[in-house]
């Protein structure tokens, strides 16, 4: 696991739920049948049909670059519930691009049904908190355990809820 480089959903889970990032990663059936997520999967499916494709990147999917002066990512999200981890999300992706030798420190959220987007600086600050985040998803993953159920309102919604609580 020294070597695990995560993907950027894992890192959006990470700031969400450290449990819901290790349910995923050893039993990721269980996002497909969640309804949010499908709508989710179906905004960003309609999107693409008339837009720009995802690239991937190591083990990440980014849902679109555009090139200005740098490299611009771009992500597509269906609600701000988790604004904080989209940030993060997309700042992992311009890290990701960046060890790659690609020059980008900018992305744009789009929130589709809500008509609006938010834009994400990267910074050296942002650098040194990814590999943080990197470390301590790794020591999350090889846990012999999933972490404790956290007891949020938005467990409700979460594709894990009868999983945690029933
Ligand atoms: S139901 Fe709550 S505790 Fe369980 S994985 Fe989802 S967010 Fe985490």
């Amino acid at each position: 696991m020294t070597d695990f480089e995560p993907s950027g959903l894992l890192i959006d889970y990470f700031y969400i739920c450290k449990r819901k990032l290790y349910l995923y990663f050893y039993k990721i059936s269980f996002e497909n049948t969640n309804d949010a997520i499908q709508i989710g999967k179906e905004i960003e499916e309609s999107f693409f049909k008339d837009s720009l494709k995802s690239i991937t990147v190591a083990n990440s999917k980014i849902d679109f670059i555009t090139i200005e002066d740098k490299v611009v990512v771009h992500e597509i999200k269906k609600s701000k519930a988790f604004e904080s981890a989209h940030i993060w999300q997309v700042k992992y992706y311009i890290y990701q691009l960046r060890q790659k030798g690609i020059d980008s420190e900018y992305g744009i959220i789009h929130y589709l049904l809500l008509k609006r987007k938010i834009s994400v600086n990267f910074n050296e600050m942002d650098q040194a908190r990814i590999q943080e985040a990197i470390e301590k998803i790794r020591e999350i993953l090889s846990l012999s355990q999933p972490p404790q159920v956290i007891k949020k309102p938005f467990c409700s919604k979460c594709a894990y809820y009868e999983y945690c609580y029933i």
